[in-house]
């Protein structure tokens, strides 16, 4: 391609409201383009990249025996209330109407549509397994998009889903797309980490996480130095509690009164729990004492130290609720309670919110968890929890990272809720187990920049680089051979099969020596006049090490 015609709009500022380096270096470097908050235009530029990272995960899917198609969007509410869903999924969804009337959403997830699918055209245990997936724009409302396309509203996500006649068959499925999304990262060029992992409100039992390690990461991982186990810390505190009481979904009135040992097994950990606690909404029990519920997935957890974060807040009538922040107390919530409102969610602090349970004189208003807690930094929580033990008896530290791909064994959730059965080998109906697998493709481009960077610029991995090779001209306007000469090696390499970017834009080579570095192709070979008359290409790799003078011939730039 050449730059001259191909449209690159690159900043030396730095855009005020990019708070990490990734989104910073993307709008920069011209990558994307804000539209409206969590919404970005993917420019030329921007969408090599993408589209980069989206054939890797396409062929390995493909190599895993996984089978493409594509799902609307779009989908009619009655789908989602077959499942239950349509009222737990909160705010995150986006419901619409059409002109009859009639409710949608658009699409978080894809569970319930495929299912449908599944249900319509799968009649028999010999058309199973099957492992469905696609790359397709997803829509969540999120509370507080930021970070560019990490944490978007609409964004671009790999989503498959297997069904599978039996719990065996359902784990050599597993098994096969977490080697494939290993396979995945390593191609990237990204160091990830699988992390035990909380299944949320998707539901289901053994679910793991693929984790770009970044200090910038929303996620905490609490990983032991023994190396056997690693966990989000959403499940390595939500999943000893839930296991310890049974099941999930309980009513609020059982998880209010949790039994004591099971909160003191899990007592230091949930000061990790507190400093995260910006999904989380505080009720009372019977006995007065404060229990925190995690407003995300079905789960909760209780908070013995609840008064640390609860400092001045005081209890709030539904009268001072529905004042104090326009809406009624609560909407139906995951575990079938009214969960709170939260006014100034979207403030960066979340200072000085209200929230409240469906109990009358169990709102509270003026919370105000602070910025600290709301974000705490590794050394913090270390500071919390000193010496934790993991549960391979190894010493737990605590690591940032970003959610780049999530794995779940789902289990039946939604074929027997939507009756999706299949007649097995003796004539009978069977109700087919599921999967689902997830990978955020969009935020893998951003979880890449964060890992690979300098002062300059981005440093992109060769895979997912928008281009690999880039053409220095340096004052080629000047000389009518060199142009010639250059044009010849563009066409060469071309031709080779690399994926060429000429700089032809005849900028002084300042400014296009920074470009170079804010874009970050790999490979740079700078051609001169004066190397031309001395028969000398200079290269030099984005990643570091010296320039490199190499013969003036397209064969040396291939060989190197
Ligand atoms: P998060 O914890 O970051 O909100 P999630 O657990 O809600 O993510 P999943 O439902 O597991 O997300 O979706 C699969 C993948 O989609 C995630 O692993 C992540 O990589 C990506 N993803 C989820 N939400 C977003 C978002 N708002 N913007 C970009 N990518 C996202
Ligand atoms: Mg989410
Ligand atoms: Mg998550
Ligand atoms: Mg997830």
């Amino acid at each position: 391609m050449r730059l001259s015609q191909f449209p690159v709009v690159t900043s030396k500022e730095t855009p005020a409201d990019a708070e990490i380096v990734s989104h910073q270096l993307m709008l920069r470097a011209g990558m994307i383009r804000r539209l409206a908050a969590g919404l970005y235009t993917w420019t030329p530029l921007g969408l090599k990249t993408l589209r980069k990272v989206e054939a890797i995960v396409r062929e390995e899917m493909n190599r895993a025996g996984a089978v493409e198609l594509l799902m609307p969007s779009v989908h009619p509410a009655e789908l989602w209330q077959e499942s239950g869903r349509w009222d737990v999924m909160g705010a995150e969804m986006l419901r619409l109407t059409d002109r009859h009337e009639r409710d949608y959403c658009y699409g978080p997830t894809h569970e319930e549509v495929i299912t449908s699918l599944v249900r319509q055209d799968v009649k028999s245990y010999k058309q199973l397994p099957v492992n469905y997936y696609q790359i397709q724009t997803k829509f969540r409302d999120e509370i507080r998009p930021r970070f560019g396309v990490m944490r978007a509203r609409e964004f671009l996500m790999k989503d498959a889903y297997s069904f599978n006649m039996d719990e065996a068959s359902l784990a050599e499925t597993y098994a096969g797309m977490r080697a494939a999304y290993s396979r995945i990262f390593e191609r990237v060029g990204v160091e990830f980490r699988i992390v035990q992992a909380d299944s949320g409100n998707i539901g289901g039992k053994q679910s793991e996480e693929f984790h770009v390690l970044a200090g910038s990461g929303e996620d905490l991982l609490a990983v032991s130095d023994s190396g056997d186990y690693a966990a989000n810390v959403e499940a390595a505190v939500c999943q000893p509690l839930r296991s310890a009481r049974g099941e999930a979904s309980q009513a609020m009135s059982t998880l209010a009164t949790p039994d004591q040992r099971s909160i003191e097994a899990v007592a230091s950990l949930l000061d990790v729990a507190a400093a995260q606690c910006l999904k989380t909404m505080i009720v009372k029990n019977d006995a007065g004492e404060l229990f925190a519920l995690c407003l995300q997935g079905d789960h909760n957890l209780n908070l013995l130290k609840a008064e640390k974060i609860l400092g001045g807040c005081t209890l709030a009538s539904d009268d001072e609720i529905r004042a104090a922040t326009g809406c009624a107390p609560g909407s139906l919530g995951p575990v079938g309670l009214k969960l709170p409102v939260i006014a100034d969610a979207d403030a960066a602090t979340l200072a000085d919110f209200v929230c409240g349970a469906n109990r009358d004189g169990e709102h509270l208003q003026g919370v105000n968890w602070g910025r600290d807690l709301a974000e705490p930094r590794v050394e913090d929580l270390r500071e919390v929890c000193p010496g934790d033990t993991a549960p391979d008896g190894g010493k737990l530290a605590f690591v940032r990272g970003i959610e780049v791909g999530h794995i779940f064994q789902l289990g039946r959730k939604y074929t027997e809720a939507m009756k999706a059965t299949v007649l097995d080998a003796n004539g009978k109906d069977a109700v087919p187990y599921m999967g689902c697998y997830g990978i955020g493709v969009s935020r893998v481009v951003a979880a890449a920049i964060e890992q690979r960077h300098d002062d300059a610029g981005i440093v992109w991995p060769q895979a997912i680089a928008p281009f690999e090779v880039l053409l220095n001209p340096i004052n080629p306007k000047k000389s009518e051979k060199l142009e010639q000469e250059i044009a010849q090696i563009y066409d060469a390499l071309l031709s080779a099969g690399f994926d060429v970017l000429w700089d032809d834009r005849g900028l002084r080579p300042g400014q296009m020596f920074g470009d170079a570095e804010l874009i970050g192709i790999p490979h740079r070979v700078v051609l001169s006049e004066r190397g031309l008359e001395a028969g000398e290409i200079e290269y030099k790799a984005r990643a570091g090490g010296d320039a490199e003078k190499l013969p003036w011939s397209v064969e040396a730039l291939i060989e190197r």
